[in-house]
């Protein structure tokens, strides 16, 4: 058959029409767990300085670093304990030279107070249940430079600086950055909504029991697992039957809907191939590959449209090759890289259609991993795709290739 697409030509054809969902709308979520995951459209920058104020890096005594100058062990340097400054709303009075406060982790320094003395280092030696009026005199024994234990306004970001970068995808430790600083709402990119329809009247869905001829649906939720892993979001999913007035009406209704629609199923050589004939508007074609050659794509109701074979297998190596990168950039995430491997044993392959064949990586202590072919080549062994790290990408020319040969995989 002379007149299968190839692969790279159907990817690019698939990127042209896919190209419009990388212009990502922006919208605003609280700072709090509806931003995990989250891509990050822009960067945000700190309202004002933080730490906010100066304050004590320890439970200690505040003081002049001078008048502690010649504090040791065997010589302490003791000075009146003036106040005691906590954790807590207000502003200290200054300190006067010669004597110390009492301070805690994360309360204001007095002004004239330049380093912090640990309470370890006092003959207080800690101050457990000590709270209330502070004792009268402390006995340094250790000195301190200027500035020590004493975290400066803006030492972690200053007012205006960077402190979440444009890309991040959002994680606990952002949130805390963007709390502290006071950062209520985040701006990230809207994800690409999807439809994800599955056609078949064989279908029932995971919570019916399938009657004779009838099988459990395993493209809509694998699709929309997928689709949700490439930082995307399902905005419909439906199951219908093969009836093309049906199959017309749900495609229009998820193009109404969703960024980009999906199909499965209905697309290969058989007597009843729905979604060829709900979509007269839309190119189906060969690939030549294996699995996944009959494809189509093309525009309903305006939206860009992908239709996919049903054999599962075929379904989730035509998500891997034709359309995870795209969502993935989309929304702002790397591209999943194709990685180098050398094969563990020989394959066989038909000449003319690129073979993606489900791999398992073997490793051997003291040996480089190897990938080695698990299951069969057809497109419904979803239990030996299900044992298989990657896809082993066999090009098109090549009909045997021994052990030890070098190939491409694409990590599933
Ligand atoms: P089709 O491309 O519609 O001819 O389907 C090819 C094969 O994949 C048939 O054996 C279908 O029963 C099967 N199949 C199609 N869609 C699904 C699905 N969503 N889940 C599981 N198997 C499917
Ligand atoms: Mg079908």
């Amino acid at each position: 058959m002379g007149d299968r697409v190839d692969v790279e030509q159907h990817r690019a054809d698939v990127a042209e029409l896919l190209a419009p969902l990388a212009e990502r709308p922006v919208e605003e979520v609280p700072v709090g767990p509806d931003v995990l995951g989250r891509v990050l459209a822009q960067d945000v920058t700190a309202p004002g300085a933080l730490p906010r104020f100066r304050n004590s890096q320890m439970d200690g005594f505040a003081v002049r670093a001078a008048d502690v100058a010649p504090a040791a062990p065997g010589t302490p340097v003791t000075l009146p304990v003036v106040g005691d400054v906590a954790a807590a709303p207000g502003e200290p009075e200054p300190l006067e030279p010669g004597t110390a406060v009492r301070i805690m982790t994360g309360a204001p320094v007095p002004d004239g107070a330049d380093a912090v003395v640990p309470v370890e280092d006092t003959d207080h030696h800690t101050f457990n249940g000590a709270a209330g009026t502070p004792a009268a005199t402390v006995a340094v024994t250790r000195s301190r430079a200027v500035g020590e234990f004493v975290r400066e306004p803006g030492s972690d970001v200053a007012a205006g600086a960077v402190v979440l970068r444009a890309g991040t995808v959002l994680a606990p430790h952002h949130v805390a950055a963007a709390a502290a600083c006071g950062i209520t709402r985040l701006p990230v990119l809207v994800p690409v909504s999807v439809a994800v329809v599955s056609t078949g009247s064989e279908l029932v869905p995971p919570d019916a029991e399938p009657g004779p001829g009838q099988i459990w649906d395993a493209n809509g939720p694998a699709l929309e697992a997928a689709v949700r892993a490439a930082g995307a979001r399902v905005g419909l999913r439906v199951s219908v039957p093969d009836e093309p007035e049906i199959v017309r009406v749900a495609l229009e209704r998820a193009a109404a809907s969703c960024d980009l629609v999906l199909t499965t199923g209905g697309v290969s050589q058989g007597a009843y191939e729905v979604v060829k004939d709900a979509l007269p508007e839309v190119t189906f074609r060969s690939v030549a590959m294996q699995p996944g050659g009959p494809q189509g794509l093309g525009r309903v109701g305006g939206r860009p449209v992908l239709a996919f074979p049903g054999n599962p297998v075929s379904a989730q190596v035509s998500f891997v090759v034709f359309l995870r990168d795209l969502l993935r950039r989309a929304g702002g995430l790397p591209p999943v890289d194709r990685v180098p491997a050398v094969l563990d044993g020989a394959v066989g392959s038909p000449a003319g259609r690129r073979q993606l064949l489900r791999g398992r990586w073997v490793h051997e202590t003291g040996a480089a991993p190897r990938v080695a072919v698990v299951g069969g080549p057809g497109s419904h062994l979803v239990a030996s795709m299900a044992a298989a790290d990657v896809l082993i990408d066999v090009p098109a020319a090549a009909t045997t290739l021994d052990p030890g040969a070098e190939v491409t995989t694409w990590p599933l």
